[in-house]
């Protein structure tokens, strides 16, 4: 063999805690408010939808908690996951910068999901909770969320955005493989489905509508409890293995990146890859740049307000401070369905006012494009979300090669597309347009 190109790490690699990003604010989080009285909520309040263990995590000021060994057991049908050297992309694109990748999409469901979907169904079932409650978009977290449970023998029930459940089958069929339950949203399960359903039969459903509806679930039904994808600070802790394993693994490639890209829905994967980096920039000076990229379409870091927003559209969810389109946004209906969110995780945004993180935007276009020459070159199809990610980094080894130097790239690629090629091929037909 020429060069080692796959940096893998064994099973007793896998993370023996997750690391919690909230000590090491230079200036503490904005704390979730209560959106009556504007007054930070306590976190006792947040126990009506979650489980208290999960509720402490999400205040917790422990800087590492130990991950429970069902779980680890769990990650270890995929874990830890390869990091990539990219030779035949920097090949493609003739730049001196080395570019490698975190590959996410080799767990079951086919991204980063698991990750905190398996953690999740652990911790409720451990605090007696026997049914989960959950929205969807594409149907990568339902799907994540149905596999998790069905480890630990809970039920799970998914409000899914009636426009992919009408248009994107396979997941769908996935849950159901799971043994999940799945309704298209605006659903005529709940109160604020049944109101939406009768202004308008067909309502295409949004993100924001969906979560509304798997609290109303929640709130409505006996020993249910809501479990949320991304957004949250537990869940974006849950994927912070993603970073902890790729330090290890890049000082086997015995290379230190200087820059770290990630796409962004709610910000979980990227905060997964970044946080133990930026633990590094807080602690040890380093000057790595953290890029976080994001769907022209949606884009709540490039053009959106940081301020205090619901994170669903009927105003159940505590207010908290994030960057934001405004929870009546409804963005465009997109190819990368994981990134249609109109919020950014509080601890992304907050990195974000820092200084501690940037953003850009891109075109889902040229995303595509960057897509299938990353196919083309690598041969692993990325699913549209981690093709933002792509595209960037694509950009920057282009800027390397113009300015003749070395760069040492890393990014998240958080999930596979073998269940999106019906999005490849409408940017084959020409059909895709940017908005
Ligand atoms: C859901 C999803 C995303 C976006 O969600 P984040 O919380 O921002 O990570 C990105 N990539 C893939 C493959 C996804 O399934």
């Amino acid at each position: 063999m020429s060069q080692q190109t796959r940096f893998d790490l064994g099973q007793s690699d896998i993370p023996e805690c997750w690391y919690n990003i909230l000590p090491d604010f230079p200036e503490p989080l904005p704390p979730p408010l209560h959106p009556g009285t504007k007054q930070p909520i306590p976190p006792e309040a947040l126990t009506a939808i979650f489980p208290e263990n999960l509720v402490q995590q999400e205040v917790s000021s422990e800087r590492w908690i130990e991950i429970p060994d069902p779980v680890r057991d769990i990650y270890a049908l995929w874990r830890p996951t390869p990091l990539i050297r990219a030779v035949r992309l920097e090949k493609a694109l003739d730049t001196p910068a080395h570019i490698y990748y975190k590959y996410e999409g080799v767990s079951p469901p086919g991204s980063h999901k698991p990750n905190t979907a398996v953690a999740q169904a652990y911790y409720n079932k451990v605090a007696g909770t026997k049914r989960l409650a959950t929205e969807t978009g594409a149907g990568q977290w339902g799907s994540s969320l149905a596999f998790a449970c069905k480890f630990f023998g809970m039920e799970c029930n998914v409000y899914m955005v009636r426009v992919s459940y009408q248009q994107k089958p396979y997941r769908r069929m996935l849950m159901h493989t799971w043994g999940g339950t799945v309704h298209p949203s605006p659903s005529d399960q709940t109160e604020f489905g049944r109101k939406l359903l009768a202004e308008n039969p067909n309502n295409p459903g949004s993100l924001g509508i969906a979560i509304s509806e798997a609290i109303e679930d929640t709130i409505k039904t006996p020993n249910t409890k809501y479990s949320l994808g991304s957004v949250l600070n537990h869940v974006c802790m849950h994927q912070t293995v993603i970073g902890l394993e790729a330090i290890k693994q890049m000082e086997m490639a015995g290379e230190e990146p200087d820059s770290i890209y990630g796409c962004v829905g709610g910000g979980s994967n990227f905060a997964g890859l970044s946080f133990p980096f930026v633990r590094k920039k807080i602690t040890e000076n380093k000057k790595y740049k953290i890029v976080a990229v994001e769907p022209t379409a949606c884009p709540k870091m490039t053009k959106g307000e940081l301020r205090y927003d619901f994170g669903d559209t009927a105003g159940l969810t505590p207010l908290l401070m994030m960057y934001t389109l405004g929870h009546n946004f409804m963005p465009p209906s997109i190819h990368a369905g994981g990134l249609r969110y109109h919020g950014m995780a509080p601890t992304m945004s907050h990195l974000k006012k820092l200084g501690l993180l940037e953003a850009v935007a891109y075109h889902q276009t040229s995303v595509f494009e960057s897509s299938v020459l990353f196919a083309q070159t690598e041969g692993i199809v990325p699913a549209p979300e981690s093709g933002h990610a792509i595209h960037a980094v694509v950009e920057e080894a282009k800027r390397a090669r113009e300015e003749g130097k070395k760069r040492v790239i890393l990014f998240n690629l958080s999930g596979h597309g073998l269940l999106d090629l019906s999005a490849y091929e409408s940017y084959f037909s020409g059909k895709l347009q940017d908005v």
